[in-house]
């Protein structure tokens, strides 16, 4: 008889050093969905390994960016990142423009990616729309450069929201290709079984995709052009409070079981939030608000919203406005990463083949 099937075990034989990576984009002004799907996460993973958080200005201009708003922005992104609790001595915190090495990586892995595998990615066609002829070619290659900026670093754990996971795969796909495709010299040259980790995804907890206040099955993002769409990190208590009341939401009082809420878009998107900015689970906010009315529950919301937020807005507003001192923790955190980024390009220049210096 047949020895029974297993599957293939294709992940690297080897154990790669533990290291966090993500990227937030200078695109316009973060909002809730940004901080409870990525930056709170970014925080947390602080106390237990080495982190590096990228503002990624070089993905922001895949779509136009009026120059003056965009320096704007990537000040106020890393403002955000220090305010909200990244320690940029201990970890790494810099913009992607400045380590050269990201776009290196990225057109080599232009080379290893397949055209059939970025045809499917889902991001493309949402910001792409119908005028896909007139879309920029950086806007379809923005995985490949996604899977360098973490790969740059080899790293292995990169906390994003449930909207990046697609280009999370795409990214284990060319890491697995280019182990395999460049197999022999990464061997010969010491580098034993694989070169590339395959990095893992970190989505988790209540609040992985922050919907639209306005329609439950949109995410929350920078690009709605309405404002009443998204909670911004620089939104005050009165703002806050009238988008918070304003929100779309069913005319039904909150169920009491978990269940229920997969019906209703809306509400489990508030109840979502309120649980992660809570840490609580949504069973435990169901426990405390259901057979509420969302006239109670939404003033509760606010007020916590207010609660968290309030501190990290004002810290933000200081910062931002010291652009010398944000601007030397750019330059500081980049050429921390630029030694890192360096060595790994040196290591892909000789197993791809290139003469270098
Ligand atoms: P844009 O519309 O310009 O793409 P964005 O709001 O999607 O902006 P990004 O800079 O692309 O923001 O994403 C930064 C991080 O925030 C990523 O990890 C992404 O997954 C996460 N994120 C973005 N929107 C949400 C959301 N609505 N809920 C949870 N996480 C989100
Ligand atoms: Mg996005």
């Amino acid at each position: 008889m047949d020895a029974p099937a297993t599957a293939p075990d294709t992940a690297p034989k080897q154990t790669f050093k533990p290291l966090v990576f993500s990227g937030v984009q200078p695109t316009g002004n973060l909002h809730l969905g940004n901080y409870l799907g990525a930056i709170v996460k970014f925080v947390d993973l602080q106390n237990t390994h080495d982190c590096i958080y990228c503002v990624v200005d070089m993905h922001a201009i895949t779509v136009w960016q009026e120059p003056a708003e965009l320096t704007r922005a990537i000040r106020e992104v890393t403002a955000a990142f220090i305010a909200c609790g990244i320690d940029p001595k201990k970890h790494i915190v810099f913009n992607q423009s400045q380590v050269a090495e990201h776009a290196e990586l990225a057109w080599v892995f232009n080379c290893v990616a397949r055209l059939g595998w970025l045809n499917r990615m889902t991001q493309f066609k949402e910001k792409a729309g119908k005028d896909r002829e007139n879309a920029s070619v950086g806007l379809y290659a923005y995985p490949s450069l996604m899977a360098a900026d973490i790969l740059v670093y080899r790293a292995t754990h990169v906390p994003v929201g449930e909207d990046q996971k697609q280009h999370l795969e795409l990214a284990r796909d060319i890491a697995q290709k280019f182990n395999n495709d460049y197999a022999g010299t990464i061997r010969e040259k010491g580098f034993g079984e694989a070169f590339f980790p395959l990095p893992e995804p970190l989505i988790q907890g209540p609040a992985t995709r922050v919907m639209s206040l306005r329609d439950g099955s949109k995410k929350m993002s920078k690009s709605d052009p309405s404002d009443q769409s998204r909670i911004a990190l620089t939104d005050d208590a009165d703002a806050i409070a009238l988008k918070i009341r304003r929100a779309k939401t069913d005319p039904d009082p909150l169920p009491h079981d978990e269940k229920a809420l997969e019906a209703r878009p809306e509400a489990d998107n508030l109840v979502g939030i309120y649980a992660a900015l809570a840490g609580h689970s949504k069973a435990q906010v169901l426990k405390d608000f259901g057979g509420a009315q969302f006239s109670t529950f939404k003033p509760a919301l606010a007020d916590l919203l207010v609660a968290k937020l309030s501190p990290i807005t004002a810290e933000m507003r200081r910062l931002k406005d010291d652009t010398g001192y944000i601007d030397s923790v750019l330059a500081d955190g980049s050429a921390r990463a630029q030694v890192l980024a360096a060595e790994t390009m040196k290591a892909v220049k000789d197993i791809v083949g290139f003469v270098r210096r």
